[in-house]
């Protein structure tokens, strides 16, 4: 809750009160833990995390299928200021990937801010305040508002007939159902995402039966997976410079390749895809198969999965790939449009996440009461991929046309928390008691990319993807991840109404 102050300067704005803004952040993965974090070392101590689920941890906590691992490497997974000697992997999975959020959090102490299992209800801006309704606590006023709510948290189910006549076990992938036991079961998986890729290879032995449906191929490429020894590991703790070293080389070569090549960088867009084409060739022998598996568009216009081990276990007696359309489900297994039921025990869904929803189904109203929902009217667009006109006071990390390709988005959000701070910093120091993104320069921004955009791969290659919005245009940063941390290293705040208050009752007047 918010700490204690005094009733008189509670009238004035914080910034010309000299006290501290009271800010709420809403999520505790790993960019609400980053923003506890780094601002407490910035000097702003007035902090309540809302979570809606009794621990931290985000996506990392939902997640907990069988094989789930991290894309990026671990050294590069990791906060700039906790660098990790210990990973036990090159590519982390997941449980450790928990337990260093934890770890982390235990060692900042970042927990005492966390207010678990207190959902927030809704946010409304009454100049230059917001008023947050949460469960747990009912109304309270923040002056200062950080969405860290991520990005793939809300898991999207199929639209499929009979989905609910379904008489066995089912459940989503990020909903994993660990009392229900697969061995010698006959399992269904709908989708062949980074998610499928990784729970196919990790249950392939211990079911029964595996039947993997496939609507569309994805593009596969080897996952270099390498397990840190011993002697590696004292190195690391002995030289930190080694694992900074270490970090920005896994930067570079991620950002190098699969970056650029969704960027529409051809040469490496190309050479992505013989590689992925080799190791098909190399895992799949049989020619039929193959062919099933291969994709027709281009290599990076869905996100790449790196995986090893899901080839190797299509070619099991005992799983099949199934290309054919689903028709409907059934009480007994799922129907396909040839007329034959695929008689199954357990269904996992592993069918993606509603991109697009960010903080909703949160609902956020600013300035006269209009809502975000209303704002975005389904085509979610932000300034800077963080703020929004007519929303004071109001940041979300990784929110829309954010930097979501092959990089790390924890090294994103700790940008996007520096920009925050240097933001309060400037209103500390000028008494500005609101900040909000002209609407001029969000529109300018967002013709940029809109400029952009059509040149990248996933918007080329010729696939359907969850990039894409509801205009069919890819949601996501166009450039250099490197444009997007300089730009977040020094903001323009000319691009901002800078408004002071008058009082809390009266609002803010604009100052420029
Ligand atoms: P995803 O990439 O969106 O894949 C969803 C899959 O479900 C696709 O194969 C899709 O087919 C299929 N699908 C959806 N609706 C369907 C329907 N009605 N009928 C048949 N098939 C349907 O989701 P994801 O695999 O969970 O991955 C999401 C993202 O999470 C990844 O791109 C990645 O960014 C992240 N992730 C990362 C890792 C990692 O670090 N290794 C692991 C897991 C997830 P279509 O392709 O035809 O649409």
């Amino acid at each position: 809750m918010n700490q204690h102050v005094e009733s008189d300067s509670l009238e004035r704005p914080w910034a010309q009160a000299a006290r501290q803004p009271r800010i709420a952040i809403i999520g505790a993965g790993f960019s609400g833990i980053a923003s506890i974090i780094k601002l407490r070392e910035a000097g702003y101590t007035d902090i309540t995390c809302f979570e809606r689920a009794d621990q931290l941890g985000g996506t990392w906590r939902d997640n907990t299928y069988p094989g789930l691992s991290c894309d990026v490497p671990s050294h590069w997974y990791s906060y700039s200021f906790e660098l990790n000697p210990d990973w036990p992997h090159r590519f982390s999975y997941g449980p450790d990937i928990w337990a260093y959020q934890d770890r982390v959090a235990d060692k900042y102490g970042v927990k005492d801010a966390i207010q678990f299992g207190n959902a927030v209800i809704d946010l409304t801006y009454v100049g230059p305040e917001w008023k947050i309704r949460s469960e747990k606590n009912g109304e309270e006023v923040f002056d200062f508002v950080i969405a860290a709510t991520g990005v793939l948290v809300n898991p999207s189910y199929p639209d499929i007939e009979g989905l609910d006549e379904f008489e066995g076990a089912k459940f989503h992938s990020a909903r994993w159902d660990h009392s229900v036991d697969l061995e010698g079961k006959r399992v269904g998986i709908i989708g062949t995402g980074s998610t499928s890729a990784q729970i196919v290879g990790a249950i392939a032995d211990d079911v029964g039966h595996l039947d993997v449906y496939q609507r569309t191929p994805h593009w596969m490429i080897p996952m270099p997976q390498k397990t840190y020894s011993s002697a590696w590991k004292r190195t690391l703790k002995l030289f930190p410079g080694l694992q900074r070293f270490i970090r920005n080389r896994m930067r570079r070569l991620m950002e190098a390749s699969f970056g650029e090549a969704t960027m529409g960088n051809a040469k490496m867009q190309q050479r992505i895809e013989k590689r992925c084409l080799k190791h098909l060739k190399q895992q799949i022998p049989d020619p039929e198969l193959r062919a099933k598996l291969t994709p027709d568009y281009k290599a990076t216009c869905k996100r790449l999965i790196l995986c090893s081990d899901y080839y190797p276990a299509l070619m099991k007696d005992h799983v099949d790939l199934v290309t054919e359309d689903i028709e409907r489900i059934e009480p007994k297994g799922l129907r396909t449009k040839d007329g034959e039921l695929h008689e199954l025990d357990v269904l996992v869904l592993a069918t993606g996440f509603r991109f697009n929803d960010f903080i909703l189904p949160t609902e956020v109203y600013g300035e006269n009461g209009q809502s975000l929902r209303d704002f975005w009217n389904e085509l979610p667009r932000a300034h800077r991929a963080m703020t929004f006109p007519g929303f004071p006071n109001f940041f979300m990390l990784e929110g829309p046309t954010g930097v979501f390709g092959n990089t790390s988005v924890v090294d994103i959000s700790e940008h996007q928390v520096g920009y925050v701070i240097r933001f309060l910093d400037e209103m500390k120091e000028k008494g500005i008691a609101a900040v909000a993104p002209k609407r001029e320069a969000y529109d300018a921004y967002n013709a940029n990319m809109a400029k952009q955009i059509p040149k990248t791969t996933w918007a080329t290659g010729g696939c359907d993807s969850w990039y894409l919005d509801k205009s069919g245009q890819p949601n996501i940063y166009p450039f250099s991840p490197d444009t997007y941390r300089r730009d977040m290293q020094n903001p323009d705040f000319s691009e901002y109404r800078l408004m002071e208050a008058v009082t809390a009752e009266e609002g803010s007047r604009e100052v420029a």
